[in-house]
């Protein structure tokens, strides 16, 4: 299959994983509030609002280290409850129309035009629990269908460990296996050019959230974008590099 691909003839398969915070979505702080609202329903102000970087960072971590630093119990029941409250105050906010919640620039028409392209698959890997990952993606416009292959913050322990899960669904929803060569990490963060460098994905780093280009770059990543808004660049980028698989 790769031989083939080289020689020009037959394109192999390839499934590009989108981060959704600061690479398709723009949240102007719902998240973090909507954490430090749950936490206060839950448990007053003994919940503290410690300004931690939550940026690449998966939501159980975000919520366990809150609970760590104002010294509060995490049980599987607080665990459940703080979801559920989680995602109401992400929805209420996101809804409110006070935040200026939005799509990064050029992100819808490059998910729509990297859709039709013959036999990429198109889907999420995110620090975010599922519900408010896919609330995250619809409140901005996405069509949460088209991301087919999903790895969720729940999903590991780690980020790093996300990239064999969307691996395995893939394989479970195609019956087909697809090499981390032919995975394609896009994320802002270096958290999400250390996962694409731990299983040797290709990423494409941008820089409309977390990083910087700096810190993206001492980081490994190699092809760094200031934002996604050239659709054509990104796509000659990510539909030459199927073309150009590492030995
Ligand atoms: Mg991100």
């Amino acid at each position: 299959m790769h031989n083939a691909a080289r020689a020009g003839g037959i394109p192999s398969a390839m499934l590009v994983l989108f981060d959704i915070d600061g690479t398709l979505y723009h949240g102007d702080g719902t998240g973090r509030a909507a954490f430090v609202d749950a936490g206060r329903e839950l448990f007053g102000d003994r919940f503290l609002d410690h300004r931690f970087d939550l940026s690449g960072r998966l939501d159980p971590w975000i919520f366990s280290r809150f609970m760590e630093l104002s010294g509060l119990e995490l049980t599987p029941e607080i665990d459940t409850a703080f979801r559920d409250a989680c995602h109401r105050h992400l929805r209420r906010r996101i809804e409110s129309g006070q935040h200026d919640v939005r799509s990064l620039p050029g992100t819808i028409e490059l998910v729509e035009r990297l859709s039709r392209a013959p036999d990429v698959t198109i889907g999420l890997l995110t620090g975010n629990w599922e519900p408010n990952g896919r609330l995250k993606v619809q409140s901005v416009g996405f069509d949460p269908q088209q991301f087919r292959i999903c790895a969720w913050g729940n999903d590991g322990p780690t980020r790093n460990d996300l990239p064999p899960v969307a691996r395995q669904r893939y394989f479970d929803t195609f019956s087909r296996t697809i090499e981390f060569e032919r995975v394609v990490i896009v994320g802002d963060t270096i958290h999400d050019v250390a996962c694409a460098a731990a299983h040797n994905c290709r990423c494409l780093a941008v820089c409309t959230g977390g990083c910087t280009e700096a810190q993206l770059r001492e980081a490994g990543a190699t092809t760094i974008m200031s934002d996604l808004s050239d659709c054509d660049a990104v796509l000659d980028w990510l539909l030459d590099s199927r073309q150009a698989v590492p030995s």
